[in-house]
């Protein structure tokens, strides 16, 4: 295996509280499902041995310098406050540095039990691994912050869920794996101290533009970052269409990465008060609720630190969410319709946008691709995606009146449209079609479906039928939430 990285492990600096040593629960007859070459690459990996690998995968070999713990933290789940969260049955195996000096967390998801495990049996399943990995590909490809899947082992140990199910692992990384919740578990069991040294844990860590700043000042300008970017990539969730399912605390990343995917859902029929999760009665979790809640999780994150910053720098910080969600929506909206020129009036158009394509159930993906590509193949493409056509005329007026006032041309602004706008979304029935595969050993589609996701926004000929819309089984799938 031969390498370019330095080994770390800088969470073991943390306070005990924070982790507990364990040792992978070993799996049975475990064969590589997949393995991101270019991810290990840029980690400073070589695949090499995939017996290796996939030994490591199984959890019954550990590179020299890999020391596993399971990392505690709290959270609110659906707005209940619970304390014996922690990493149920997953284990930090190590930070590694690569050659281009970045960080890297390697985390193997399905592990086995754990002292945070409550009833859990420690595993997860080759679909829920599956639709992870899938899905952090596809985040990433589409430029949304995210924690990376690093390789996939199935094997043949059973798993109930509803039915039997086999047992999977992911190795997921990231720059970091600290959540919310382990600032709320911090100020509920350490108070100050150990509140202060995870934050400085982090900020030395991640956000090292901040540590020579004095106490008051860093944690303030620290907060605020956290709260932009959460917001940020709530904006960029929103207006890609995808639904995440379980914004609790503990899935709330710190520095900002769409975090733990369960039954989350890119939008196929734009429907603003979408529910992915079929357990989320309330839908607490819905499509048109997720910028509320990433605020929300951000007033979590900041009542927990208060014993380490005055209450005015909190508020202070806490006001920043709504600008800076705001201001990313709307720029990625105007890029989204290919506005180059800033109008007051912008926001009425996406508003009439969005009310539009709610009202007439249209294919939220296709409808801003062909919107990109009205150059190139008229409006055609718009108008087919509704049943009422004079709906989508009456709009396409109102549109083009706005496009007239733009100075690009029709060339220009095709090409920036087209780059972000994707062609190719990780649609729900996509990866129920590849599971359904790989549980009778036929991995190809899987391999097929993360190429086409590598490049959504390229017209890929070969791959239409990766951009057509659902079939009617498709549709509205009711994705199991056990994973
Ligand atoms: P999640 O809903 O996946 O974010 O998980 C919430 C909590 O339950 C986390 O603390 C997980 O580690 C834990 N958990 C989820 N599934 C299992 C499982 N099969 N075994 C043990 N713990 C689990
Ligand atoms: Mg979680």
């Amino acid at each position: 295996m031969l390498a370019d990285y330095q080994i770390e492990h800088r969470y073991l600096e943390l306070p005990d509280a924070f982790y507990s040593r364990v040792q992978p629960t070993p799996l049975h007859n475990a064969r590589m499902v997949c393995f991101n070459t270019g991810l290990a690459a840029d980690m400073g990996f070589h695949i090499g041995d995939t017996e290796q690998w996939t030994a490591i995968g199984a959890g019954r070999e550990l590179l020299e310098g890999m020391d596993p713990v399971a990392m505690k933290y709290t959270g609110h789940q659906f707005g209940m406050y619970n304390p014996d969260l922690g990493d149920g049955r997953g284990l930090l195996l190590w930070e590694t540095i690569g050659p281009d000096n970045r960080r890297w967390d390697w985390h193997l998801k399905g592990a086995g039990q754990t002292p945070y495990s409550r009833f859990g049996d420690g595993r997860a399943v080759l679909r829920s691994t599956i639709r992870e990995y899938l899905c952090s590909e596809a985040m990433h490809f589409l430029g949304i912050p995210t924690t990376r899947a690093l390789f996939m082992v199935s094997a043949r140990d059973p798993v109930r869920r509803e039915s039997i199910e086999t047992a999977a692992t992911l190795m997921r990384v990231a720059q970091s794996h600290i959540r919310f919740g382990h600032f709320e578990f911090a100020v509920d069991t350490g108070g100050r101290d150990t509140l202060q040294n995870l934050a400085d844990h982090v900020i030395k860590l991640h956000f090292s533009h901040l540590q020579s700043l004095a106490d008051d000042e860093r944690y303030r300008r620290w907060l605020t970052e956290v709260v932009q970017r959460t917001a940020r990539l709530v904006a960029d969730w929103q207006t890609v269409g995808f639904c995440h399912g379980v914004m609790n605390s503990d899935n709330m990343s710190i520095i900002g990465d769409t975090f733990d995917f369960g039954p989350y859902a890119f939008l196929d029929d734009f429907d603003a008060g979408y529910i992915c999760n079929h357990t989320d009665d309330g839908g607490r979790y819905a499509y048109n609720r997720q910028p509320e809640i990433g605020f929300i999780n951000c007033q979590y994150l900041a009542r927990a630190l208060l014993p380490l910053m005055g209450e005015d720098s909190v508020l202070e910080a806490l006001r920043s969410y709504e600008k800076a969600y705001n201001e990313h929506f709307l720029q990625t909206m105007r890029k989204k319709l290919g506005l180059a020129l800033e109008q007051d009036k912008d926001i009425d158009l996406i508003m009439e946008t969005f009310s539009m394509l709610h009202e007439h159930h249209i294919d939220y993906t296709l409808f801003f691709r062909a919107l990109a590509r009205l150059p190139s193949n008229g409006s055609g493409p718009v108008r087919d995606l509704f049943v009422d056509r004079t709906v989508a005329d009456q709009w396409l007026e109102t549109y083009q009146a706005r496009l007239d006032t733009e100075t690009r041309t029709a060339h220009e602004r095709e090409k920036a449209m087209c780059a972000i706008n994707p062609k190719y979304i990780l649609r729900n029935y996509l990866a129920q079609e590849v599971i359904q595969d790989a549980q009778t050993g036929n991995y190809d589609p899987l391999h097929k479906l993360l190429e086409v996701l590598k490049y959504p926004f390229d017209e890929q000929p070969d791959n239409e039928r990766y951009a057509a819309l659902p079939p009617d089984w498709g549709k509205h799938l009711n994705i199991s939430c056990s994973s």
